[in-house]
């Protein structure tokens, strides 16, 4: 039986894939364990595919997936997983962003009684100051308005039981968060320290735009607070109109003098209109993602593989 999968999923990483190789195959080493490597090729526009076909001539140990185009880190991941074998099963980045030697202290501390042990960053290096701080505030801001803990300062590099992969398969949604998910699941969950170093070379295939998509996924998958907020902001602009209007009516009535308040009018004409778009907005953000889940299309689709269990 396979003891450790290894699920790394990689998008134009055709500089990296040797290097990586390299060096967790001298961990797994060793380690001592039976493995499999199971590389997710995210539809790469690069030579990536052809250096992974090479790896698995050479040990039958790599399997590889093919998508038929792009679906996203995520998705990739999650294609992994479902192949996956491994009584544990190790989630690791291609640029070695990651450093595979911590595996072997992720698999201890996990012999202690955890089914999850995720990797938190203790400091990132090499990444622009933009990338560094939203991430911080996002992370912090996701952990006030959600219900369950999502630790914050980590992404999906962790080892994780065969018991949480199986769950894991029985939430196949499509925005997917898997790190919210895998809070979500519970069991016992703990962590281990590192310093995030530099992309080994190559670029990043996290755009700005693909950032914010992931950061909705993840805030609209696990919290309500958005919609929430439109209610409170309903109640109190409502408060504050009451209190504008009596006022109106006293100076009218009682006082019995007024002024055109062309000004008055207009801002707050401005502003309930703003205010409306926003929620629209957000609304439209979850009614999107209900779209998306009840049309059912599959998650992703493989081009060609080497794995049969599917
Ligand atoms: N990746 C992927 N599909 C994508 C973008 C990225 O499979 O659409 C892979 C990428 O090859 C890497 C991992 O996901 O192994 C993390 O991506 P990246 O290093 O580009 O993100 P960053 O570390 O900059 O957040
Ligand atoms: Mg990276």
């Amino acid at each position: 039986m396979t003891k450790i999968s290894v699920v790394i999923p990689v998008y134009n990483e055709e500089t990296n894939i040797d290097f990586l190789y390299n060096r967790l195959i001298k961990v797994i080493a060793q380690m001592g364990l039976s493995y499999e490597l199971i590389f997710v090729n995210d539809g790469s526009k690069d030579k990536t595919i052809d250096i992974i076909k090479t790896l698995v001539e050479k040990d039958k140990q790599v399997k590889f997936i093919d998508f038929s185009r792009n679906f996203g880190h995520q998705i990739a991941v999650t294609a992994g997983l479902d192949l996956s074998l491994g009584q544990s099963v190790v989630i690791i980045d291609a640029d070695l962003q990651d450093p595979p030697e911590l595996i072997i202290q992720l698999y201890q501390k996990m012999q202690l009684g955890f089914e999850v042990v995720y990797a938190k960053r203790r400091k990132r290096e090499g990444e622009s100051f933009l990338k560094k701080i939203t991430a911080k505030w996002f992370y912090r801001i996701l952990k006030k308005i959600t219900s369950i803990e999502i630790p914050v300062d980590t992404g999906d590099f962790r080892i994780i039981d065969r018991k949480v992969v199986d769950v894991l398969k029985r939430m196949p949604e499509h925005h997917k968060f898997i790190r919210g998910q895998i809070s979500w699941i519970g069991f016992n969950q703990t962590y281990v320290e590192y310093d995030r170093e530099e992309r080994h070379s190559g670029e990043t295939g996290y755009t700005y735009w693909k950032m914010i998509k992931f950061a909705l996924d993840g805030i609209t998958a696990f919290s309500g607070f958005p919609l929430k907020l439109a209610t409170i902001s309903g109640f109190v602009i409502s408060g504050v109109a009451f209190v504008v209007l009596l006022h109106a009516l006293f100076t009218r009535l009682v006082l019995k003098d007024y002024v055109e308040g062309w000004a008055s009018i207009i801002t707050s004409i401005l502003f309930l209109g703003g205010v409306q778009l926003i929620f629209i907005g957000i609304i439209g953000e979850y009614i999107s993602r209900i779209n998306s889940e009840v049309k059912r299309r599959p998650l992703y689709i493989i081009k060609e593989t080497n794995i049969d269990n599917k």
